[in-house]
């Protein structure tokens, strides 16, 4: 009797150790990392096989067969095993939970492989007239078959065919059907591209890189570049050649709505051989795209965070661009970071991967100074534009003045100016909604979410006061809920107040905003970026979202409202992700022929991360932000893991945050420390409170095997995120 060791492909902590079931002879032969269909309990389960009982071993206990395989070839190879086994005791997340980042996302105990597109062919002998008259649709179908030589359904459907129309043409004796994968660009030109000669700093940056993607060898690069420098240039070119070894390149990029114009320049440059990979995706899109690859139809996949996850052996190249973002950590469930798993799966697969970006994360910095990674630098703009001169207003100093608006004086200056250039602003407000909160001007109090502990936001566009935290929405009180008062005011401004306040200021100003709200609208967020790179719009105001990645032509100034609101989040990582919003968003001026002018509001304008940015002084940054780190011992000069306990009553959080305290203080005494249990600044959310502990030491491996076969690790309501940022 063969049998093999299955893991449940279900979210449970508790499942974390494969359970035994027979392999019926009628199955075959079942390969290891195969999905298969187990009965469990009472119902059905997808499983994956991770590994066989040796022939010696017998069992005393019964084991249930397994009922179906699911997978023609295994979707797990032993590298995504591996990672995956890796990826559990590194994150301290469950076995299952690590192997189920690789699987597509929803499971019905079916193969993936339903979702082929169908093609319909006219045979020679097919015509218009073998349709019988009255068949009116048929008829008209058969002739569109004919006149264009094959269609697909969503051709057809196009066309005006209903569903039921086109199958019956599809079982007509002179229609042949056919199962293609879909390409992702169908309507691409294969173009021949030119192939741009490096420059020098790009030739010297892409040598031993080149050299690591043929040799098939294991490197890590820091590609430190400002932006224009040309990193993406050496990306296609890595790309190119890494297709060129029949190997795919992954190259993972923030969110896919900011990087359009990163698909656009793979897509003219390779075509087909690209899939794209996004959350919008339908499952058969995805399974589309991942069987592409692993065909080797397409060699190149782009792809956010999950990207790093593409189940394929042989991967020749993975580019991490803009490494430093922090939409690459995963803040819930399993709680990674995709620069991680991308130089795990590297070294499994031997291939290099590329780190690139103008402002490198500290941690990746502190990496290359210390020979871990190979540092490579682009010091230059390719087309030589000079960097934005960039100007800081102390906010401080306008309340003195008298000025209580929004807008700075030199803000309004840049504003004016560059409306009467004719140029294009773009407006950086890290707040969404129209007022921070609302409060009552009588009893000082805001008005609270009921489930969480934050203020509500008031958004114009629905008159409604809605929470940030959970999907609770309420009209705005017209008395104040705690003392009656009449007197409620809004407080603070976001991303539509200031719409308002530029429209009423600059009334020929033609303004868009991009925030979550448009952006949640589907399409919305892309038709912004288009039209304000068509030039249909003269400001766009938006929080983060805008500050990323975008190349526009016609942009020469930026306006940054407050750079303070980050700097004051209680994180060890403020400081780098105030200076790193700052220089990113700073970077958006001037990219076309005119110069860039930058104003940046602030109360703190003596913080080191705002004067470094101001002078586009990375390293100067980096060498202030890493002495204060290794003061603190923070990472990466020491290791943190912070948990979360999670509870409708306050004390029962408490109470097992403290035993945890009690426990790893005790077992681990003088390596580590062990802060809290405390209360987070936001300490409900969804009536859960939130008790956290932080611990912090020099490495913390011995802690996290300790945790991996602990009462700590499968206790309900406790997040763990190791490496937290
Ligand atoms: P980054 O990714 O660092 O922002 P890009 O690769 O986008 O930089 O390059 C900036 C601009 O310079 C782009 O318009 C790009 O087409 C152009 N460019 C890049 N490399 C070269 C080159 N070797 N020769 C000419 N133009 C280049
Ligand atoms: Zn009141
Ligand atoms: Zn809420």
């Amino acid at each position: 009797m063969r049998l093999a060791e299955v893991i449940v492909n279900r979210p449970a902590k508790q499942l974390n150790k494969p359970f035994t079931y027979e392999v019926p002879d009628a199955l075959g032969v079942v390969p290891v990392g195969t999905r298969v269909a187990i009965p469990l309990g009472r119902g059905k389960e997808e499983g994956i096989i991770v590994g066989y009982v040796p022939e010696t071993v017998s069992l005393n206990f019964t084991v249930k067969p397994i009922l179906s395989v699911l997978d023609k070839t295994p979707w797990f190879t032993s590298e995504m095993l591996a990672t995956a086994k890796r990826l559990s005791h590194y994150y301290l997340c469950s076995y299952p939970d690590a192997l189920r980042l690789f699987t597509i996302d929803k499971k019905e105990l079916k193969s993936y492989e339903r979702p082929k597109v169908a093609w319909l062919y006219p045979e020679p002998f097919l015509t218009v007239e073998s349709i019988p008259a009255r068949k009116k649709r048929q008829r008209e179908a058969v002739a569109y078959l004919l006149s264009v030589g094959g269609a697909s359904y969503d051709m057809l459907k196009e066309q005006g065919f209903s569903l039921p129309i086109i199958k019956q043409v599809s079982e007509l004796s002179g229609v042949r059907r056919e199962e293609k994968y879909r390409h992702t660009y169908t309507n691409y030109d294969a173009r021949e591209i030119p192939d741009i000669p490096l420059t020098t700093a790009q030739a010297k940056a892409y040598a031993p890189i080149h050299d690591a993607i043929i040799h098939r060898r294991f490197s890590s690069f820091l590609l430190h570049g400002v932006t224009g420098s040309g990193k993406t240039q050496v990306y296609i070119k890595a790309a190119a050649a890494c297709v060129a070894e029949n190997r795919i390149a992954v190259i993972l990029v923030p969110e896919i709505m900011l990087t359009d114009q990163m698909v656009t320049r793979f897509v003219e440059a390779f075509g087909d051989e690209v899939v794209v990979f996004h959350s919008k995706l339908t499952i058969s899109e995805r399974y589309n795209n991942w069987e592409r690859l692993r065909r080797k139809d397409s060699h190149i996949i782009i792809g956010a965070r999950s990207a790093v996850f593409a189940p394929t052996d042989d991967i020749g190249l993975i580019v991490v661009d803009e490494e430093h973002d922090g939409s690459y950590k995963q803040e819930d469930m399993v709680r990674y970071h995709a620069r991680q798993i991308a130089l795990w799966r590297a070294e499994s697969n031997s291939c290099p991967v590329i780190l690139g970006s103008a402002t490198p994360s500290i941690d990746s910095y502190y990496k290359a100074k210390k020979g871990i990674y190979t540092l490579l630098e682009l010091p230059e703009r390719i087309h030589h534009q000079p960097l934005p001169t960039v100007l800081l207003v102390d906010m401080k100093e306008e309340l003195l003045h008298g000025n209580y608006s929004v807008f700075s004086d030199a803000m309004t200056d840049l504003i004016q100016r560059t409306l009467e250039k004719k140029e294009q602003m773009i407006m950086l407000l890290n707040r969404r909604g129209y007022s921070t909160f609302v409060m009552c001007r009588e009893c000082g109090e805001p008005v609270n979410c009921p489930h969480c502990d934050v203020s509500l936001v008031y958004h114009r566009a629905n008159e409604a006061l809605r929470c940030h935290y959970c999907e609770y929405h309420a009209p705005v009180p017209e008395v104040c809920p705690k003392c009656g008062s009449r007197k409620i005011k809004f407080f603070g401004s976001g991303t539509q107040r200031v719409e308002e306040e530029l429209a009423k200021r600059f009334p020929r100003a033609r303004i868009a905003r991009l925030d979550q709200d448009v952006a949640a609208k589907k399409g919305r967020g892309e038709d912004v970026l288009h039209g304000f790179a068509a030039g249909e719009y003269d400001i766009l105001l938006g929080t983060q979202m805008v500050a990323k990645g975008h190349d526009f032509e016609g942009v020469t100034a930026v306006g940054i409202l407050t750079a303070d609101s980050v700097l004051n989040i209680p994180l060890y990582t403020a400081a780098e992700r105030t200076f790193d919003l700052l220089t990113q968003a700073a970077g958006r001026a001037g990219r076309g022929k005119s110069e860039g002018h930058v104003v940046i509001q602030t109360y703190n304008p003596l913080h080191y991360a705002i004067i470094k940015s101001k002078a586009h002084d990375y390293k100067g940054f980096y060498k202030e932000e890493i002495e204060a780190r290794e003061a603190l011992g923070y990472p990466p000069c020491g290791e943190m893991i912070h948990f979360r306990m999670q509870h409708e009553k306050k004390d029962k959080a408490m109470q097992i945050a403290t035993a945890i305290v009690e426990e790893l203080s005790k077992v681990f005494d003088n390596d580590v420390e062990v802060l809290g249990p405390y209360e987070e600044g936001v300490n409900r959310v969804r009536n859960l409170y939130r008790i956290s502990v932080m611990i912090r030491g020099d490495t913390l491996s011995d802690v996290k095997k300790y945790i991996y076969h602990s009462w700590i690790f499968t206790q309900d309501g406790l997040a763990i995120d190791v490496d937290p940022m």
